[in-house]
């Protein structure tokens, strides 16, 4: 740190990504990317054409890409805000409509980007406490006093909240927003979209990292009733209103048309992310029910630490957290079957190298 850091942020913690190595050496299960490419019209629409127009600054509206997901998802213009990320969106969410006397309360056990803007945004969290069986139950949630940020389903467990469990926060929250980090709705979880129009409170956040292959892309948006948008459009136009480039805009309103796409890689995932569960259980392991991309994994047999460490000398990534409560669960990506196949062979050895 040097002597000019603000004096505000020396304790800061920041966030900690799964590791991202470039050489395509390691099977890489540990960040929940997608393991298959965007869709054909999706490399379309990042042409040449698009690039050639790169001097030119992108559209602070994303007129195209918000048009998109209105249609999509059935609601209104002027509903939806495009972010970079939903890791941004989380940002205007805590800027809007989080402070220091309101703070934020979600679950001990979640999405780990919550507590960093808590503590970059000076806002008290209160944290809930998983079930025994790492569910969040509901009513821990009623008459929050504060903001309440909860991903349904959750992670890193996987684990989901039905829409009506989710609603019943929403409805014992009414003076409080509630926000649903839906990050991995599309791999079987119930959405909250419709819920947008029946309640003032709420704030769906999506994202087209996981389910929609475009990770890298950076692209994310938040649906809710047009005065929440604006508040977060107050935000967003304060940071960067170009927040979005023109070559993510372009690609993200084209892979909208490309549903049948997703919808079908999104069903590839599921069926391997089942296969892939009955092979961990096979073997002994410990596996949540998951409603996403991944697994949540752990044995009596080997520590979390230890498997994360042994399959990444044999060349697989996954992601191992070091909280205390999950220090002996490990989260696994589902990849393709190929990646998978070898990720049991590695594992299978591992399981014979400890006895
Ligand atoms: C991956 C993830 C995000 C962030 O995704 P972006 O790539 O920033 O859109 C947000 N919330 C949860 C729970 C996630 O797992």
């Amino acid at each position: 740190m040097s002597r000019f850091f603000n004096k505000d942020h020396v304790k800061l913690r920041a966030y900690v990504p799964g590791e991202q190595p470039q050489d395509g050496k390691y099977i890489k299960l540990n960040t929940n990317e997608s393991p298959y490419q965007p869709a054909p019209k999706v490399l379309d629409a990042i042409n040449r054409a698009q690039g050639e127009r790169l001097n030119l600054y992108p559209d602070t509206e994303a007129r195209a890409l918000l048009g998109a997901l209105a249609d999509f998802y059935n609601v209104p213009r002027g509903w939806v805000i495009p972010g970079n990320g939903s890791d941004e969106i989380l940002s205007f969410i805590f800027l809007a409509f989080a402070d220091a006397a309101r703070g934020v309360m979600y679950p001990e056990i979640s999405y780990g980007f919550y507590e960093v803007y808590a503590d970059l945004y000076n806002v008290k969290s209160v944290k809930i406490a998983l079930n025994e069986d790492l569910t969040i139950n509901p009513r821990d949630y009623y008459a929050a006093g504060r903001t309440v940020i909860i991903a349904n389903p959750n992670a890193p467990t996987g684990i989901a909240l039905a829409r009506a469990e989710i609603e019943g926060i929403i409805r014992e929250n009414p003076d409080n927003i509630v926000a649903i980090d839906e990050a991995y709705v599309d791999f079987g979880g119930e959405s909250c979209v419709e819920l947008t129009e029946k309640y003032d409170n709420l704030v769906v956040v999506q994202t087209y990292s996981k389910s929609r292959s475009l990770a890298g892309a950076r692209l994310g948006y938040a649906i809710a009733r047009p005065d929440l948008i604006a508040d977060m459009n107050r935000i967003r136009f304060s940071l960067n209103p170009y927040n979005i480039n023109r070559l993510t805009q372009s690609a993200g309103a084209a892979a909208l048309s490309e549903n049948d796409y997703y919808a079908r890689k999104c069903a590839d995932i599921v069926a391997t992310r089942e296969w892939a569960k009955a092979e961990y259980e096979r073997r002994g392991f410990a596996v949540t029910k998951s409603r996403t991309n991944f697994l949540f994994v752990s044995s009596e047999k080997i520590s979390g630490a230890d498997y994360y460490e042994r399959l990444k000398r044999k060349g697989a990534l996954i992601r191992h957290f070091t909280m205390p409560k999950i220090v002996n669960w490990n989260r696994v990506t589902v990849g393709s079957p190929e990646q998978m196949r070898r990720l049991f062979e590695l594992t299978d050895e591992i399981l014979e190298e400890i006895i």
